[in-house]
């Protein structure tokens, strides 16, 4: 018995989480197949798939651009009401994992994207000095028939590792859009149009860090910002775990 107290502090604990891991290993947010090797949270073969955005990007939406350029074609030509973005990963790799993630119940791949994208993003993250995280927001129908909303599962992980608050009433969604797959940038921004409302209480004077899943034309993250600036908010922040790639 006098061994076991030898035994350092949380050894049980580390078994018991090690036995668990390989009982139940999670799923990998790009195969979706059990993580291999399990003690991670995704596939060690499959992160070697993804691409950060590390170098040339648009210094306004986080975009991957070719070298040499400042701004993607879409910033040169959209005053965004944000100001700036980032996404960590380019989508391509990571779009079906995405949308089992925000359609098939895959709620447990919020973990390692919030741990990927901190990771990639922890200079651009702190570097806003951001005094709160928001997050792209649901409807209720959504909310209720999907079980949680996609961003904000996303930007308690980013929370928790930043250190930086989460707001859940920040940002609410009035009213449900049309899906905007199909639709033009221009399309989107009239779709999206009083969408979103934020609380002045919650916001006012604050720098905000809008948290979501990817960011493709940057209207939904328009229509947040505008809302959350028309509240009072000084200033907001994008960051997404996916970016599409700018031309
Ligand atoms: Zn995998
Ligand atoms: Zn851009």
């Amino acid at each position: 018995m006098k061994d076991f107290l030898l035994l350092p502090k949380g050894f049980f604990r580390r078994v018991l989480s090690s036995c668990a891991s390989f009982l139940f290993p999670s799923r990998c947010p790009v195969c979706d197949r059990p993580v291999w090797p399990p003690s991670e949270k995704i596939c060690l073969s499959c992160l070697k798939t993804l691409k950060p955005i590390r170098e040339s990007f648009c210094e306004k939406c986080g975009k991957k651009v070719n070298a040499g350029l400042r701004l993607c074609s879409d910033c040169t030509r959209t005053e965004h009401v944000f100001t700036r973005s980032r996404g960590a990963f380019g989508y391509r790799e990571l779009s079906k994992g995405m949308y089992r993630y925000k359609y098939l119940g895959r709620r447990e791949y919020a973990d390692v994207y919030a741990k990927l994208t901190y990771s990639q993003l922890a200079d651009y993250i702190h570097g806003c000095n951001a005094d709160m995280i928001a997050a792209v927001p649901v409807s209720k129908k959504k909310l209720l028939k999907r079980g949680y909303n996609q961003a904000a599962e996303l930007a308690k992980g980013i929370s928790k590792l930043s250190g930086i608050p989460f707001s859940e009433g920040a940002l609410l969604r009035v009213r449900d859009t049309a899906p905007m797959k199909l639709l033009s940038p221009s399309e989107r921004q009239k779709n999206l149009k009083n969408a979103f409302i934020s609380n002045v209480n919650v916001v006012k004077s604050k720098r905000v860090l809008l948290v979501d899943d990817i960011y493709t034309t940057g209207s939904t993250m328009d229509e947040c910002s505008r809302a959350l600036l028309e509240a009072g908010a000084e200033s907001v922040y994008g960051l997404s775990v996916a970016s599409g790639t700018g031309v």
